[in-house]
């Protein structure tokens, strides 16, 4: 479904991924762990290209991309194939709740008015928020707003979602829903790769643990691979601040 290989990205000198690979199957979780300034975040956005990496080749769904080579059109078409759910939501704050859904379907998909408000209609239920769907965003708590922040991304239809530590931003007491929200959207088969420090979420429910640290892949495998017969030892390390 995804696969990247040998992808590099600079800011300035700093070279932040320095060569990852990393394979993402049709309908798998795939967390991303590793210290703060390893790279997950700008390897995540260098996968939808809202960061652009200097050297490497992605392929998602069948589609090759040279990415330091790429054409805007190529970039544009791969991008349609995916979502990103963001920590801070990014919602629309003059938008209501169904609108921010909608309207991307209606710009990005080119779909009618109203087939967008049925699509919005049918997900605002799936994510639990029927009655809130013309609540403006700063009159929903931060686990509504993620929760509509993640049907906007399923309305696109993508074939892989990202989600970029989607539930640091929240009070403690609002993190259980959105990990449900999203355990659910697991289990419905959609392929998702997420960076979280939620370690029991990646447990249970990644079928891949991929551990970063200084822009590189350290380690991979199944969650009982990775945590309970751990082989590197920096990934050791870093699993033993969470016990
Ligand atoms: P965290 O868990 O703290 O979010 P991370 O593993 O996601 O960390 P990144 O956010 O990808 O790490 O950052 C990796 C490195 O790249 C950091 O040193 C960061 O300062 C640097 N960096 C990220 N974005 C930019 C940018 N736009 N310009 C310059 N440097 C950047």
């Amino acid at each position: 479904m995804l696969e990247v290989r040998n992808l590099h990205k600079k800011f300035g000198k700093k070279e932040v991924l320095k060569g990852i690979n990393l394979d993402v199957h049709q309908g798998e979780v795939v967390v991303l762990l590793g210290p703060s300034g390893s790279g997950k975040t700008t390897f995540l956005r260098c996968l939808n290209f809202l960061e652009r990496a200097d050297q490497g080749q992605m392929t998602l769904d069948n589609q090759l991309i040279e990415v330091g080579k790429a054409k805007e059109k190529e970039i544009l078409a791969h991008q349609r194939k995916t979502a990103m759910v963001f920590q801070n939501y990014e919602l629309f704050q003059n938008k209501t709740a169904i609108e921010n859904i909608a309207m991307p379907v209606m710009m990005a998909q080119k779909k009618s008015k109203e087939e967008a408000y049925q699509l919005a209609t049918h997900l605002l239920e799936q994510v639990g928020l029927s009655e809130r769907g013309n609540f403006y965003p700063s009159q929903l708590s931060g686990g509504q707003q993620q929760r509509i922040g993640i049907a906007r991304a399923l309305a696109l239809n993508p074939k892989v979602i990202l989600f970029d530590e989607p539930t640091s931003a929240l009070d403690p007491e609002l993190v259980g829903q959105v990990l449900t929200l999203l355990r659910e959207i697991a289990e419905t088969g959609a392929t998702m790769v997420l960076v979280t420090h939620e370690m029991k979420f990646a447990y249970e429910v990644a079928d891949k643990v991929v551990f970063m640290e200084n822009g590189y892949v350290v380690e991979q495998g199944s969650p009982q691979e990775v945590f309970e017969h751990t082989k590197e030892e920096r990934t050791k390390a870093f699993l033993s601040r969470f016990t």
